[in-house]
């Protein structure tokens, strides 16, 4: 599994351009002996099944195969051959844990029904997992529940935490379009310029969280980017004001798009201006089945020891698209320890080998509690 992980880690590439990587996932299915391999799924995903016995459920298990835009920073003996292409969230690690799992179960069995193999696309994009759906991935390769895994730097090797409920945030993305006139920075009664809107509208937004949502609700809005077209002497006659919501449910993130609105037509009229507002929803939280948690919790412990997995009662606020995959069927999204690592997304960051038998244990272990032979 190493030597796999570290020919991946090599050859890192970005969403949807994940050919090698696919074909090396393909070629390690087929050699394992599974029963159908199909590739070229939502472009660049590749789903491998395995059955035994005469059970009529299925349960998938999910992996992502792509990297980032980062230039590596590690030195390592297998870092990346290609400048400003990184395995920098350990998406490589994922990948060779699933062939692990498939190798094991291929060889050993010990379940009765359907094993799906889902090898995804783009995760980092948020596009990998809908576009496998609307490929027809639930049709075609229907299961019943789904598990994925996502390594976690600062949790020691060899551990695993899983929440009930919502356990990663929604990510929206808004840009909001200030007009009016712009002109001469010594005349500004001759226009109508933004700038002082932009400042008005910055802060006014940080009141959506502190002043219009609950107590207990959780959210978060950043203004990330503000583009003018002013210079040194001439005011801004226009302004895109773009930036990042994060939420953990539905109706939090319609009510923070619902306000935005509000303050920034507010705030044109206040100054004269016109605003529009753009807003999409590109992650959706991802919410564990808290029955399936209890069983990934007695599956892992069944590996990893009892004393090494946790219920986790804190959500990040990182964002996943596996939680497409739940809007379709129950399933649970786990953290397993990666040790004393870089964070996820820099440049130092590297998958900790020791984990990836932990890792394919897990998947192993769940599929053989959830598939069950009957006795
Ligand atoms: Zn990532
Ligand atoms: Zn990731």
């Amino acid at each position: 599994m190493t030597t796999w992980r570290h020919e991946l880690h090599a050859n890192p590439e970005f969403g949807f351009e994940e050919h090698r990587t696919a074909a090396f996932v393909a070629s390690k299915l087929r050699e394992f002996g599974l029963d159908e391999v199909a590739e070229g799924i939502g472009g660049t995903g590749v789903v491998g099944t395995l059955k035994r016995g005469t059970g009529n459920r299925a349960v998938a298990l999910r992996a992502d195969m792509d990297a980032l835009r980062i230039l590596e920073d590690t030195n390592l003996s297998y870092q990346s051959k290609k400048p400003g292409l990184m395995h920098a969230c350990g998406h490589d690690g994922h990948t060779t844990m699933l062939l692990g799992a498939a190798k094991l179960l291929a060889a050993e069995g010990g379940f009765d029904g359907t094993v799906r193999f889902v090898f995804q696309p783009a995760e980092e994009w948020g596009k990998g997992a809908l576009a496998m759906l609307a490929d027809g991935l639930m049709e075609r390769f229907p299961f019943d529940e789904i598990y994925g895994l996502h390594n976690a730097a600062g949790m020691p090797v060899g551990q695993l935490q899983a929440g009930i409920g919502a356990v990663t945030s929604a990510e929206d993305n808004f840009e909001i379009t200030l007009k009016g006139v712009g002109g001469h920075s010594s005349r500004p009664q001759s226009g109508r310029e933004v700038m002082v809107a932009v400042g008005s509208l910055i802060c006014s937004l940080q009141t959506i969280v502190s002043r219009r949502l609950r107590p207990n609700e959780t959210a978060v809005v950043s203004i990330t980017e503000v583009i003018t077209d002013g210079t040194r002497n001439v005011l801004p006659g226009q302004a895109r004001i773009l930036g990042d919501v994060r939420s953990f449910v539905p109706e939090v993130s319609l009510e923070i798009e619902k306000h935005m609105l509000e303050i920034a037509k507010g705030t044109a009229q206040t100054y004269g201006l016109s605003a529009e507002l753009s807003y999409l929803r590109e992650f959706v939280p991802v919410v564990n089945d808290a029955a399936l948690v209890d069983e990934m919790l007695a599956a892992a412990g069944s590996v990893l020891g009892t004393d090494k997995v946790q219920l986790s009662t804190v959500p990040g606020t990182g964002s996943e698209d596996f939680a497409r995959f739940l809007e379709h069927v129950p399933g649970v999204f786990a953290r397993i320890g990666n040790g004393d690592s870089a964070s996820a997304h820099n440049p130092k960051f590297d998958f900790d080998d020791g984990g990836l038998l932990h890792g394919a244990n897990v998947h192993a272990a769940i599929t053989r509690r959830r598939l069950a032979a009957q006795l």
